[in-house]
């Protein structure tokens, strides 16, 4: 028979599971304690819980890894890192220092299901939803890459890197309230995580009765649906004006202010016109805009808009009261953007 994955129980299921081995409820706050807060995987490291026990976890259950299979850090301290999964999958997490906060960006799926024209990740197909133990590792390895190379923690968690994580709830939902535990996780707090989407308007309405108040960003990167449709293929069947009504919803119930994402591509979504689309719907609940400079994909019609082009359009926004600014593109040198380190090693993988 083979063995279960420990680390796919939560509370309850462990507990379970270790009263059918005779053992006492308590033990399964110390082995939890163990997997998550710790993150020791080798039940024999488990110093507190006797060799029995130990034995018995060996018999009945697994821990598959995540670990670091590539590493680079770019001249401006962004550090990028790929994953290898328990089945041999890439994915990958980045850093960015700053000189107020240490960003983590992480993956929610191997691939994205979705196909924007414009991402890297898009190109890749789909091939699994992570578990939320593998959003978990991701943060913790990362946060440990932090001490080391910056004598500090992580302070954000952005869920940006490869994947929809709206097309991976539970998991994802799961992975928030392990980061999110004081007791058992790596106590992050709600304010401090933001989900970035592509727009899956139902799932955004579950997030919002999910009762944790952590930020959302929506990928909105151009401001009619005719634009949009054409760039994202999920704004076929989640159109801007259902978006906006969600987002409104969003915003009651948390009270946290939402954030476009916007990729400026020259002469495609970057007018003055688009602009002043774009402010047109930062009326109807307290927006933030980041403004985001394209980094080139291969393959793609797409470049990034020119410096004029990009100043006028802020300009436009701020005009309108919106708040914004541009955001600059960090990791260049190593390729550090959304889907492009995973598309390099897919390459490298066809190439060898
Ligand atoms: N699937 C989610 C989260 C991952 S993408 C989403 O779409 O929001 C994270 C962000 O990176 C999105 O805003 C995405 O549009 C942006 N992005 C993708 N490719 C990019 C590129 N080549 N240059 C700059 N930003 C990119
Ligand atoms: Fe997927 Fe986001 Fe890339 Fe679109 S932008 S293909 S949703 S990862």
């Amino acid at each position: 028979m083979s063995k279960k994955n420990i680390r796919t129980l939560d509370k309850l299921e462990l507990t379970q599971g270790l009263e059918a081995l005779g053992e006492k409820g308590f033990r399964a706050k110390q082995v939890y304690q163990w997997l998550w807060k710790s993150r020791v995987l080798d039940f024999s490291q488990m110093k507190n819980i006797g060799k029995a026990l130990q034995s018995k976890l060996d018999e009945n259950f697994e821990s598959p890894n995540t670990s670091i299979s590539h590493f680079q850090q770019s001249q401006d301290g962004t550090i990028k890192v790929g994953f290898e999964t328990y089945d041999k999958e890439t994915i990958e997490g980045v850093i960015i220092p700053s000189e107020d906060r240490i960003t983590a960006c992480i993956s929610s799926q191997v691939g994205c299901s979705l196909s924007c024209t414009f991402c890297a990740t898009g190109f890749l197909p789909r091939k699994r939803n992570l578990f939320a133990f593998e959003i978990y590792d991701q943060v913790y390895l990362l946060n440990e890459l932090a001490l080391k190379h910056y004598e500090k923690p992580l302070t954000n968690i952005v869920y940006m890197g490869m994947g929809e994580p709206l097309l991976n709830y539970d998991e994802v939902v799961k992975s928030l309230h392990l980061l999110h535990s004081e007791e058992e996780g790596l106590g992050i707090g709600a304010k401090r995580i933001t989900i970035s989407t592509s727009g899956i308007v139902r799932n955004i309405k579950k997030l919002a009765d999910e009762g944790l108040k952590i930020n959302l960003a929506l990928s909105l990167h151009a401001a009619t649906n005719e634009k949009r449709t054409v760039i994202m293929d999920i704004n076929k069947s989640n159109p801007i004006e259902e978006l906006m009504k969600i987002l409104a919803y969003f915003y009651e119930k948390t009270n946290n202010k939402i954030t476009y994402e916007y990729i400026l591509l020259n002469h495609t979504n970057d007018s003055v016109e688009d602009a002043l689309d774009l402010a047109k719907l930062c009326q109807d609940f307290p927006v933030y805009v980041n403004l985001i400079e394209y980094n080139t994909v291969e393959g793609t019609p797409y470049s990034k808009s020119k410096k004029e082009r990009r100043d006028a359009f802020l300009q436009t926004l701020r005009d309108k009261g919106v708040s914004s600014k541009v955001r600059r593109s960090r990791g260049k040198d190593i390729d550090a953007a959304c889907g492009q380190l995973a598309n390099k090693i897919v390459k490298m993988r066809l190439d060898s």
